[in-house]
């Protein structure tokens, strides 16, 4: 799950991080009051989840509250990146001397968290990371986390000032505890801003927590807005099926994440998209296949033109998919093609009930992907 900017911020301050006060408003004429009440110069920032919103124009500096009312309205009217722009952070402004780039992100290849910091901060880091990747310091933390002197050395040949290095690293140790304490994926700040006065601060905030800890942070829950998410996101989270929106034309229903992967890759591998990746799990009901069906078939501007099932019966029982898709095809005729593979457990069973609803079934991957592939694009001539 991604955190927005005043959520992480609210994590970040949990931590003692160095956050300015703001609040959020979701009118204008709110925004204008919390401008009021923290006095002087504001940012007014459009919260989504997506990066490049100064850009976009989604943050604006406002002098007075009447200047605040205005820049909110404007920003609240946005549509950043696909995303309307529904509340607004209300911070506190600060001149800025400098802006830097800091985060830990989880290296999987080293399997080690790493520290990411760059002078060049302020921009779009993976812009940085293209152009002059040079210009980005990694340093993969030791598990036990960094040490204070290992901080202030990672910040010396950036900052001349030893108080600015104190700072700095003061950060980086508490953004250690955000990030491991917390469970996250990436925390990251850009930019870490040295103020006119020689203050660092933390000026944005971006958090993604790893959903397989959720069951160790009960307020986690109270984070997520069901407006971040598409109702096909939305079931698969309450039915606890793995599933990622893709944006190709042919859907796909598997059980087990390695036979999904292997599925999406022969898909491509044979010129078709996969328009989702979507793990049913291990144990079976017909209740996970109509799920997964309204799942696929639910998202708004659907391009699915046919849905493959890719079943290979092990603790998952055969007949119990051909049930749910006969199910599901009983409550709601699909729009487009299905094409069935389905071997292993019960198959026998499973192809018995689907021939008894005029469905059939091949045992080969290989061909049940060439099929679907064939079928979505007639629908498409
Ligand atoms: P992003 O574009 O989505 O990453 O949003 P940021 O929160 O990083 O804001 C973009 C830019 O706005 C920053 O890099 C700063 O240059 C500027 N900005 C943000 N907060 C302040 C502030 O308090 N004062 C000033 N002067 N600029 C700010
Ligand atoms: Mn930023």
């Amino acid at each position: 799950m991604n955190l927005h900017e005043y959520q992480a911020k609210e994590l970040f301050a949990r931590y003692g991080l160095p956050v300015l006060p703001g609040q959020v408003a979701v009118t204008p004429e709110e925004a204008g009051d919390i401008a009021a009440a923290l006095g002087g110069t504001v940012v007014i920032k459009a919260q989504v989840l997506v990066g490049g919103r100064g850009k976009a124009g989604g943050v604006k500096l406002a002098r007075t509250p009447e200047e605040a009312v205005e820049k909110a309205r404007d920003i609240l009217a946005l549509i950043i990146k696909g995303l309307p722009v529904r509340k607004v952070l209300v911070t506190r402004a600060v001149d800025i001397a400098r802006e830097l780039y800091l985060s830990i992100v989880l290296d999987r290849s080293r399997k080690l968290p790493l520290v990411m910091l760059s002078a060049e901060g302020g921009v779009d880091i993976e812009e940085v990371a293209r152009t002059a990747p040079e210009k980005i310091i990694k340093w993969p933390i030791p598990l036990d986390g960094p040490r204070p002197y290992q901080a202030r050395a990672l910040f010396k040949p950036l900052l001349q000032d030893g108080r600015q290095v104190q700072q700095a690293a003061d950060i980086l140790m508490k953004l250690w505890r955000v990030w491991s304490e917390g469970d996250c994926q990436l925390a990251e700040i850009n930019p870490l801003a040295i103020t006119t006065e020689g203050k660092v601060l933390a000026l944005d905030a971006k958090v993604s927590l790893d959903d397989n800890a959720d069951i160790r942070h009960r307020d986690w829950e109270s984070w997520r807005d069901p407006a971040d998410e598409t109702p096909g996101q939305r079931l698969a989270r309450e039915k606890g099926l793995s599933y990622v929106k893709l944006d190709g034309d042919i859907g796909c229903v598997v059980n087990g994440a390695g036979l999904a992967m292997a599925t999406m890759d022969l898909i491509k591998h044979y010129g078709g998209e996969p328009a989702n990746f979507l793990d049913i799990g291990g144990s079976s009901s017909p209740e996970k296949v109509t799920a997964a069906l309204r799942i696929i078939t639910g998202e708004p501007r659907s391009r699915v033109r046919a849905i493959l099932f890719n079943i290979f019966g092990g603790i998952t029982r055969c007949d119990d998919v051909a049930n749910g898709i006969v199910r599901s095809l009983e409550e709601s005729p699909l729009g487009v093609p299905l094409v069935i593979r389905l071997t292993g457990t019960n198959d026998e069973v499973a192809r018995k009930i689907l021939a008894d609803h005029g469905l059939s079934a091949t045992t080969s991957m290989d061909e049940g992907v060439r099929t679907v592939i064939a079928r979505a694009q007639e629908v498409t001539a």
